[in-house]
């Protein structure tokens, strides 16, 4: 096939498993003897019903839901829900706590803010430049939910241990983490994240809401911005993005029948990481930039000593064949994003590629 293989760390859209691409490749032009492209045929015929449901059970086998949780396709990304998670669950005279992190988490907040909603921050890890995730969150007794984000994409932090909330439920944003590894979502009232990091292509997002979640929503909110509608109707009130859940089925189907599930998905995962911070930590030459107990398994986020190194390092590597290890422009610096679909033997190539380079300049 021809198709130009480069080692892919984008940090998103991001790279897919090669066997999804190929298998997308191949009933392109003919989904299952339809005779049609898979994004020529209706949202309500019986191929995408069954490419939507499967999407659907392969997600609750793999995050273990029981029957309380919906798991729905929405439009607008992970960042139409900064605004949409107020307005669904915050109702006048009710409270939410957020801990900011990051950019993203400080977009969840300012959406929340701009609708005059009662938000307290309650921990912030911006004093030591968002390097590190907050331990022990003291959120109030009778908020209505704690919002987080597991992983930030541009800090290169993770939550290792969700917050403990008591009953509190929680909220999250987890689109550069979610279905890297397995975790218990019975704290969750609601969680979210865009299809184009570690499930599929852009356009879908990813929202699992808990049957409680979903009484809270006010019948008054316009029709699209109300998750009701979209539990109601399985995600097809109106056109999903077909393409792109298409995609998350056959990248649901990969984890769980070639990875074997989120277990090994997370150990896979790890050891890449291991490889890369290994590196990282034996040098002088690359400094991590998140703080060891906070590190990313997702995006590994670090400085050259030599700062001026960066733009060479950068187009060099792409040179050899290394894409999308630019850190994000409001920070500046390298990232390597290693989602699920990363291989093994990429980030050995790039570790291979780093030691030469720190040889070479270091
Ligand atoms: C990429 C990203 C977003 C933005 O998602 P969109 O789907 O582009 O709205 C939000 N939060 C986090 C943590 C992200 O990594």
């Amino acid at each position: 096939m021809k198709k130009k293989q480069v080692h892919n760390f984008n940090p998103g859209p991001s790279a897919l498993p090669l066997c999804v691409l190929e298998e997308i490749q191949e009933s392109f032009l003919d989904y299952q003897y339809s005779g049609m492209s898979i994004v020529e045929i209706s949202h309500r015929s019986r191929w995408f019903e069954g490419v939507l449901n499967d999407a659907v059970d392969r997600l609750k086998r793999l995050l273990k839901l029981d029957e309380r949780f919906h798991v729905l396709f929405l439009q607008g990304g992970a960042s139409l829900q900064f605004c949409m998670v107020p307005m669904n669950f915050l109702k006048a005279g009710d409270t939410a706590d957020y801990v900011n992190t990051g950019l993203w988490s400080a977009k969840a907040i300012k959406e929340a803010q701009l609708q005059g909603k009662s938000i307290h921050i309650v921990a912030s890890s911006e004093d030591r430049d968002f390097s590190y995730i907050p331990q022990k969150i003291p959120y109030n007794e009778g908020s209505t939910y704690l919002h987080f984000t597991s992983n930030n994409t541009i800090r290169g932090t993770q939550f290792r241990e969700f917050p403990e909330s008591a009953h509190i439920p929680l909220v999250a944003d987890m689109s550069s983490d979610i279905m890297s590894r397995p975790f218990d979502v019975s704290p969750f009232g609601f969680l979210y994240g865009g299809i184009q990091k570690n499930l599929g292509a852009a356009g879908a997002c990813l929202a699992i809401i808990r049957k409680d979640f979903l009484e809270r929503v006010p019948e008054t909110l316009p029709t699209m911005l109300s998750y009701r509608t979209h539990a109601s109707k399985n995600s097809l009130f109106n056109t999903p993005a077909c393409f792109s859940i298409y995609t998350a089925q056959l990248v649901l189907k990969w984890l769980e029948e070639t990875i074997g599930g989120l277990e090994q998905m997370a150990s896979i995962n790890q050891k890449k990481a291991q490889m890369l911070y290994g590196v990282l930590d034996e040098s002088g030459f690359y400094n991590p930039t998140a703080e060891p107990d906070s590190r990313s398994l997702m995006n590994i986020t670090f400085r050259l000593s030599i700062q001026n190194l960066e733009a060479k390092f950068i187009q060099e590597a792409e040179m050899s064949g290394f894409y999308g290890l630019k850190g994000h422009r409001s920070v500046g610096g390298c990232r390597v994003s290693i989602y699920n679909a990363v291989t093994i033997s990429s980030v050995a190539a790039l570790v291979d590629f780093m030691k030469t380079f720190e040889r070479k300049y270091g």
